[in-house]
């Protein structure tokens, strides 16, 4: 699973059959894995239909009114970059912490405080967890998380970090406004993704490690119906990869709710795999989702880049991936 300064590996399908299948041992060497053929990337693409309104979401499923205010979700995002670089036990850390705090007061909020070792040392972690109750046994999970990359300097993560924590901020506001008919849905603010040296199975996702394990051992992570993760969505050029990570039947749904909302377009035009927050849960037992675009500026040459500014970002974006969120969880509650 280590991939020297990658954390994702993906393969772009044009490269041709002839020349992966040369390629393919040294791959599996240096990654440790067969790397998807071009072949198997079209087998494995998903071809949904379109639906029939009608057939698609049961007996009286109109598609909603859902609207996210893209304005103010942005704002969100700038306020969250304006903070800096803002990795695991740093100063701007801690105010994000306290920004967050602030926007979700009278919500119903837990948190998950640990301390991770890590090759750097110690340092303390803190996923938030919203709690918005529905009327329905379950829970949808909507998470993305909000440390920043610690070992590139001047780093601020506009997209990788900020796009995701401000459209979770304004996704609470979306779910604040009384109870739900349908699951309940946990907004959930990860802490410590980063690698703080280099991604690998140890050295990354400490805070939804640790809060999987936890849910496992509580029992929790049974109440999951699923567990939807957004990251790096704030992309003006928005292109939501399919992930074969993810869970099969979850991904069909995500692009179900793209379709409906006329969104398809940014969804799924390509096919890789994924090493992100969802892992764990879906190692734990949860049906899992990785919204993320992993295709930041042209070869995703922005990603883990000083370059990881607000200029590349759109208030669209952050509104198109929130209402295909908003739409797979009324999509959830009528299976
Ligand atoms: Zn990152």
């Amino acid at each position: 699973m280590i991939v020297p300064d990658s954390r994702r590996r993906w393969l772009a399908a044009a490269v041709p059959a002839l020349l992966m299948l040369m390629l393919a041992p040294l791959a599996i060497k240096r990654l440790g894995r067969l790397p998807q053929t071009p072949a198997a990337t079209q087998a494995a693409a998903p071809m949904p239909s379109p639906v029939p309104a009608s057939a698609a979401a049961g007996s009286g499923s109109e598609t909603p009114n859902i609207k996210i205010n893209a304005a103010r979700a942005m704002q969100y995002v700038r306020e969250v970059v304006a903070f800096g670089p803002r990795p695991i036990g740093s100063e701007a850390h801690r105010k994000l912490e306290a920004y967050l705090a602030a926007h979700l007061a009278g919500m119903t909020i837990e948190r998950d405080d640990f301390t991770a070792s890590t090759p750097n040392g110690s340092f303390p972690i803190h996923n938030i967890i919203a709690k918005f109750p529905g009327t329905k046994p379950g829970v949808v999970v909507i998470a993305t998380h909000y440390d920043t990359l610690m070992r590139v300097k001047g780093f601020v993560g506009a997209n990788d970090g900020g796009s995701g924590t401000g459209l979770l901020l304004e996704l609470a506001n979306q779910l604040r406004t009384g109870k739900r008919s349908g699951y309940s849905v946990w907004l959930v603010w990860l802490d410590g993704e980063e690698a703080v040296r280099q991604w690998s199975a140890t050295d990354s996702t400490y805070g939804s490690r640790h809060l999987a394990e936890g849910w496992q051992k509580d029992g929790t992570i049974r109440q999951l119906k699923a567990f939807l993760l957004a990251d790096m969505i704030g992309d003006a050029d928005l292109n939501i990869d399919h992930d074969q990570n993810s869970t099969a039947w979850l991904e069909d749904l995500v692009y179900e709710a793209a379709s409906k909302l006329g969104y398809q377009s940014h969804f799924f035009a390509r096919t890789i795999e994924v090493a992100d927050d969802h892992l764990p849960f879906a190692k734990a037992g949860a049906p899992v989702a990785d919204l993320i675009d992993f295709d930041y500026g042209y070869n995703n040459v922005f990603w883990h880049t000083p370059q990881d500014t607000l200029d590349k970002l759109s208030p669209k974006s952050l509104a198109i991936t929130g209402e295909v969120l908003l739409e797979t969880v009324r999509l959830l509650d009528q299976k």
